[in-house]
């Protein structure tokens, strides 16, 4: 039993290789055992598109890192696609009706193409910070990525989930800001699709400079800096905000019936409720 272990192993490693591909900007890297040439070909088509776009979505004195290494570690199993102190994205393949390794493709080039320029500032510290972090990266993912199937919206449309889980109640802006750390990931079904869906009102309602500047985050994202850009407090954009989504909810045909169903390809997870 163990030699036949040992032996298998040794085939494994003997027979995986490194197989990568280079573009203009990106470099993907994976292995025999978990892609293939024409697979990775393909993610560096992919990203080099997407790594354009998001580019383009960037304000013109914002360093771009122009260089990204991607690597694939095959079958989703816990850990969350990533972007190390490297500035490396880290992917795993996902069920193919979630886009494999695309599910998170564009959102982590988001946190990627911006990497050397979050380093070089302060923001990396600021608690409050994570929230714009990732609520920016998921809106730019999908600005650039309509048509991604899989977290956090598993091909539902946004005004959906995003009106139903302000009914639920639930963790506000508020408190996604104040406590990121410890909600972010435990509270992942909500506040992935809350932040980005915020981003998509301050773009679309206060226009597309004030969104520019909030990633720019030039004076930092404390409360203080952030209302600047706003022209408002955060109090009175939040609720604002919410006004808007209760009414894209409203207004969306046979709402609550897509929310159910949601709810049901949703039932890996469990909600953070009051
Ligand atoms: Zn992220």
């Amino acid at each position: 039993m163990q030699t036949t272990q040992v032996l298998t192993l040794a085939l494994v490693s003997l027979s995986a290789c490194t197989i990568e591909a280079q573009g203009e900007h990106l470099h993907v890297v994976g292995s025999s055992v978990n892609s293939s040439e024409q697979e990775i070909q393909s993610l560096l088509d992919v990203g080099e598109t997407l790594h354009t776009d998001i580019a383009a979505l960037h304000p013109p004195d914002i360093a771009l890192d122009g260089e990204v290494r991607v690597e694939l570690h095959g079958q989703f199993r816990q850990t969350s696609p990533y972007v190390d102190d490297q500035g490396t994205v880290h992917l795993w393949r996902f069920s193919e009706a979630e886009g494999g390794y695309r599910a998170m493709y564009a959102h982590e080039l988001v946190h990627a193409i911006a990497y050397d320029s979050l380093v070089a500032s302060a923001l990396a510290e600021s608690e409050s910070a994570g929230f714009y972090l990732e609520g920016w990266a998921e809106y730019v993912a999908l600005l650039v990525d309509p048509g991604k199937t899989g977290f956090p919206l598993f091909g539902f449309d946004e005004d959906v989930v995003v009106g139903h889980w302000l009914q639920q109640g639930g963790p506000t802006l508020a408190e996604l800001r104040e406590r990121h750390e410890e909600l972010n990931m435990p509270c992942q079904g909500q506040a992935y699709i809350l932040r980005a869906s915020w981003f998509r009102y301050v773009d679309e309602e206060l226009g597309r400079e004030v969104v520019l500047d909030l990633a720019a985050a030039r004076d930092g994202l404390e409360r203080e800096a952030v209302e600047v850009v706003l022209g408002a407090s955060l109090e009175q954009v939040d609720a604002e905000w919410a006004d808007w989504a209760a009414a894209r909810f409203e207004a969306y045909p046979d709402a609550d019936a897509e929310a159910e169903a949601y709810l049901g390809r949703m039932g890996w997870y469990e909600p953070c409720l009051d």
